[in-house]
């Protein structure tokens, strides 16, 4: 792991979805690590506020920052701050993501759908994009690290509970392969993440808070994931230990 460095000279780390969840974790390990974490946030500036407080006092440094990241304009806001910081834009942590109440496909509106895709897919390509356009070197970028989060359902479809997430996952593991060939000759290393069932309040987003419960006997290392589990997988494939892995997509799934 890189030693802890002053905020002036830190390379920046974009996180979005950091006020809770794994992508809080993600933001006090990377900060931890010696980057100088940009926490985006949709609405909860609260938590996302308490996030970055106690990454301060264990002296990390660390900005929160609002964006909706289904927007461009609001995207490409949120990376301008983050240019204007004093290091070079090192890497990004596409960790934002959502799900809607459990239903089949034959129930869904084609507002949600537009909805999931607009956060998970959208999202996740405009700030791969904006992190492409400032790491490329051809572009006068220094080179860096995407690491996107997908999702075990993305292998397994979640029928009957959540498919349109599953399959925006599917998307986001497509992207990853493409993406990381479109920019290794630019110095941009893209990887992802995909978590199974890991203990955060997602899963009361698609109402129901238990869920974690009742899949257990499922997954076969016999419980739920933890954040910071998640946190680790990231932290080595955004650091130089994971110089020769591009395209690569790890599951931290419990075995499932
Ligand atoms: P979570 O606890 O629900 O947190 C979601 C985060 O995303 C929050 O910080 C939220 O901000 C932010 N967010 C939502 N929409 C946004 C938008 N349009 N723009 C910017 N930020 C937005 O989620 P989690 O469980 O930590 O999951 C994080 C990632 O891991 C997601 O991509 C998820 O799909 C993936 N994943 C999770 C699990 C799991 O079991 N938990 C499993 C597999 C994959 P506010 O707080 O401001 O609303």
């Amino acid at each position: 792991m890189n030693k802890k460095r002053e905020s002036d000279r830190a390379p920046v780390l974009i996180v979005t979805g950091g006020s809770r969840g794994i992508g809080a974790a993600v933001c006090r390990e990377a900060a931890q690590n010696g980057y100088l974490v940009v926490l985006n946030y949709l609405s909860n500036s609260a938590r996302a506020e308490n996030v970055a407080e106690e990454v301060r006092q264990q002296g990390g440094h660390i900005i929160a920052k609002q964006a909706d990241i289904s927007k461009e304009r609001e995207v490409t806001k949120l990376f301008d701050h983050a240019s204007s910081l004093q290091g070079p834009i090192s890497g990004l942590v596409n960790n934002a993501g959502i799900l809607e109440d459990q239903m089949d496909v034959v129930d869904m509106t084609a507002e949600r759908i537009d909805r999931i895709f607009a956060t998970n897919v959208r999202g996740s390509f405009l700030c791969a994009r904006e992190a492409v356009r400032h790491m490329a070197k051809s572009r006068g970028g220094q080179g860096g690290a995407i690491v996107n989060i997908s999702s075990a359902a993305a292998r397994l479809g979640s029928p009957h509970e959540y498919v349109d997430y599953a399959a925006s996952k599917g998307a986001i593991d497509s992207m990853t392969v493409g993406l990381s060939k479109e920019v290794a000759a630019e110095g941009i290393r893209v990887n992802a993440v995909r978590p199974g069932f890991i203990d955060t309040e997602m899963h009361a987003s698609g109402g129901e808070p238990g869920r974690l419960e009742r899949v257990r006997s499922s997954i076969p290392l016999g419980r739920g994931g933890r954040a910071e589990e998640v946190a680790s997988a990231v932290a080595w494939l955004l650091s130089e230990k994971a110089s020769y892995c591009t395209g690569a997509i790890i599951d931290v799934s419990g075995g499932r």
